[in-house]
């Protein structure tokens, strides 16, 4: 009998090798729509968080970003498993609002430990493996208070203005290593976080927001997918609002 040559699948142009990707708090909320995107693409996905319940098939690694050796060992569980992370989505935040007069020293530095240095922590670690491969995706959730501003919340507005700040300034270090780093600002996403809003600050949100309407946890996702994707390699230090045009020219 001759020899039969098996039939081959012809490859599939538009595949690509699956990618190890770290989103921090991907238990509920923005992050979990992250991080489902990512799998669905077919990405190896990780996230550290305090607690669990994250979605089936993301290798979940209890810590806290306000911990720097609990960032390490997260890391070093990560890379074991999934190889140096390539695309980083610093998501992890929290607020605790309330009026400046009345807004206490922790109030405003507990909200800082998480949202900023939480993010400059998974950066800095992050940044070793992406120098090494000489690529990476850096996006770090921000808000559109940031630039908008936001009674009762100067500590969490002045955590997500300085993520443009980080952004643009690992740009400039890192953008000649084939590593972009970009900020997305989401308006006002139905999640946990907006839910715990008092119900008048609420309606005066939606009463200005130009979509009439809230925004999904996946249509933020949908923002980070493109910046990590190939066809964002151009984009760098770029924020991008997630708002319904909530704060167009901020
Ligand atoms: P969420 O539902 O409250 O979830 C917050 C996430 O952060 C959780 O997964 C939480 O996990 C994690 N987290 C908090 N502190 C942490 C710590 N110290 N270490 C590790 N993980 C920690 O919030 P969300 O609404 O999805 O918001 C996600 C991001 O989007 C935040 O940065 C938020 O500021 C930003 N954002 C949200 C909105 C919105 O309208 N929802 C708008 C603009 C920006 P554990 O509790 O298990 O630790």
């Amino acid at each position: 009998m001759p020899a039969t040559t098996p039939p081959t699948t012809p490859a599939d142009p538009t595949a690509r090798a699956p990618r190890s990707v770290l989103v921090t708090g991907a238990n509920r909320g923005i992050g979990r729509a992250i991080a489902e995107r990512f799998l669905a693409e077919g990405d190896r996905v990780a996230t550290i968080v305090r607690s669990g319940g994250s979605p089936e098939g993301v290798l979940e690694v209890i810590g806290d970003v306000r911990d720097t050796a609990s960032v390490d060992a997260a890391f070093a569980q990560v890379e074991a498993a999934h190889g140096p992370v390539e695309v980083l989505v610093a998501n992890a935040g929290v607020t605790r609002d309330g009026l400046l007069m009345r807004m206490t020293d922790e109030d405003f530095a507990d909200v800082l430990d998480v949202n900023l240095t939480g993010a400059f922590r998974v950066v800095r670690r992050a940044s070793t493996g992406m120098i090494r491969l000489r690529r990476g995706r850096v996006v770090l959730i921000s808000s559109v208070v940031g630039m908008y501003g936001s009674p009762g919340q100067v500590n969490y507005a002045s955590s997500k203005a300085a993520l443009v700040g980080m952004a643009r300034s690992i740009t400039r270090e890192l953008g000649g290593r084939g590593i972009t780093a970009n900020v997305v600002a989401p308006g006002f996403i139905d999640t946990d976080m907006t839910k715990a809003l008092p119900e008048d600050r609420q309606q005066a949100y939606l009463g200005s927001i130009p979509a009439g309407r809230f925004g999904h946890a996946d249509e933020v996702a949908a923002a980070v997918q493109f910046l990590a994707s190939d066809a964002a390699a151009y984009v760098s230090g770029a924020v991008l609002p997630v708002d319904g045009g909530l704060g167009m020219g901020h």
